[in-house]
């Protein structure tokens, strides 16, 4: 006989449990735990209807599946003809009861009894059965009490299970949106596709958990990878051989395991996401966010490539305000021109911001802009005004220093270097929250055109050569060639 006192107790515990913000499988422990200190049960499963791949799942350990045969097979059997009593009803040793126990049912309950007993009482949500509490136990009174507290129990369970679940999508939900609203906002700041390619492989892999992402452009015919450095899957490239020029549907592989979604931009074939598992099929879900954000992925590349366009009569760098890369080569090309013709000294400084993907993966790639502009700030702050500073790619600058002797090139390195590093710079403008300072260092590169027969090519080079020599040789240095 089970007490009022012990009741109000036992519900009060599971309650509390049920609320804790702990993870399910140590919530399954403490509700197990409970039920055999309160009720004499020895072992509770929860299992859960999911819909996506239409099998009856352990909910805690959700790789065990009751396939619809053999063993397991009858609890399919049970959790359908539940399901089509509304979660009015529950199974003792294989046969139906109601969960309000008439009288005739309770002597039939004893007749069933015996060592070992396998009770099933559904979990219900919104009138509809997504689950069963699976529960074996050894001898026990198997009162009307015991039943209606399981009962009430199982109601307990079913909304906890659903809340979780729904925190679940909700969150999946709530990563979707930032990933979109995160590939739409890229193009505030960049138009440079090998920049922002790598950018939205990043931003789709993370939000896409169990399948592997990689980045196609189309050109010539032919699907290269941009993202990440190396893709071995043949079934990938089998499948994108597939995609057709004028339609622009996505293809899965037979088994759903791969897919890949061709990016468009004006019914053009751009290039291809695919989405790669050897364990896992797409689901419809994971199809539908693909979709989009694929879309939304060809979205901003178009828009980078009607910026580049745009921009490539510019001079600036839209970011930093420096010479851009194209205004780069030609002023370079005078200055070489000016230096042999008129024979003055002629120098250069390549310079590359260390361990700046770091920054990018811990701050953010708005504060990553950040930083590039300082640095733009600080170098356009301590070069003279006949000097030359130019964005020469990502996070590295070139400077061209006319009629600058070697020793004074290597001068202005050296200053540069240490002030890079002891400026403060304010990325609270992309964190939003606080005020936010962080430091960098760069590595620098000089060198001076000091040859006749020398090509501008090969007086980047030169620097280029120094300035992996200060990477080699441990960073924030200057590397004199
Ligand atoms: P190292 O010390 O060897 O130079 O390390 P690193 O991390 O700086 O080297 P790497 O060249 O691999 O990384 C450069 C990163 O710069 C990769 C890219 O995501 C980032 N990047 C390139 N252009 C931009 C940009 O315009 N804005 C931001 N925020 N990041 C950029
Ligand atoms: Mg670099
Ligand atoms: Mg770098």
């Amino acid at each position: 006989m089970i007490s009022k006192e012990l009741n109000t107790d036992f519900l009060n515990q599971l309650a509390n449990i049920l609320t804790q913000r702990i993870s399910p499988v140590n919530s399954a422990n403490s509700v197990n735990k409970l039920f055999k200190t309160h009720l004499n049960i020895d072992k509770t499963e929860f299992v859960i209807w999911d819909n996506n791949n239409m099998v009856l799942k352990n909910f805690v350990k959700d790789w065990e599946v009751y396939e619809n045969n053999g063993l397991t097979g009858e609890i399919n059997f049970i959790f359908n003809s539940l399901a089509m009593s509304n979660g009015e009803k529950f199974y003792f040793n294989e046969e139906e009861f109601s969960c309000d126990i008439k009288e005739d049912e309770q002597y039939r309950i004893i007749d069933l009894k015996s060592d070992e007993n396998n009770i099933i009482f559904p979990l219900v949500s919104n009138g509809e059965v997504f689950g069963l509490l699976n529960i074996s136990c050894k001898k026990n009174a198997f009162t009307k009490e015991f039943f209606t507290i399981l009962n009430i129990a199982s109601k307990l369970i079913s909304g906890a299970i659903t809340n979780y679940i729904l925190n679940e999508q909700m969150e999946v939900s709530l990563n979707f949106y930032r990933a979109m609203k995160d590939i739409a906002k890229i193009i505030e700041s960049q138009y440079e596709l090998s920049y922002i390619i790598p950018l939205i492989g990043e931003m789709i892999d993370r939000f896409m958990s169990n399948h592997l992402i990689y980045m196609f452009v189309y050109k010539d015919n032919k699907y290269s990878l941009v993202w990440p450095k190396a893709c071995m899957e043949e079934n990938v490239y089998k499948l994108l051989k597939k995609i057709k020029k004028a339609e622009n549907e996505y293809i899965l592989s037979k088994n759903h395991k791969i897919g890949v979604f061709p990016l468009t931009n004006d019914e053009n074939i751009i290039g291809a996401i695919a989405a790669y598992s050897n364990t896992d099929k797409l689901l419809q879900k994971d199809i539908d966010y693909l979709v989009q954000l694929t879309r939304q992925s060809g979205l901003t590349i178009h828009r980078a490539n009607v910026y580049a366009e745009v921009l490539k009569y510019a001079t600036l760098d839209a970011l930093t305000g420096l010479n851009n890369r194209r205004q780069f080569e030609i002023r370079l090309k005078q200055e070489v021109a000016n230096s042999k013709r008129n024979n003055i000294s002629l120098c250069c400084i390549m310079t590359d911001v260390d361990y700046f993907k770091k920054v990018n993966d811990t701050y953010g790639h708005a504060a990553g802009d950040c930083v590039l502009k300082k640095i733009a700030e600080v170098i356009m702050h301590e070069i003279r005004e006949y000097d030359i500073a130019c964005r020469y790619g990502g996070e590295e600058f070139f400077i061209i220093l006319p009629q600058t002797k070697l020793q004074e090139a290597a001068a202005v390195a050296k200053r540069l270097r240490k002030v890079i590093e002891e400026t403060q710079i304010d990325i609270t403008e992309a964190d939003e929250t606080e005020k936010r300072y962080i430091k960098v260092t760069a590595s620098l590169g000089v060198c001076a055109f000091d040859d006749e027969t020398m090509t501008s090519d090969i007086f980047v080079q030169k620097a280029d050569k120094a300035l992996y020599e200060a990477k080699k040789t441990g960073r924030n240095r200057v590397i004199v060639a």
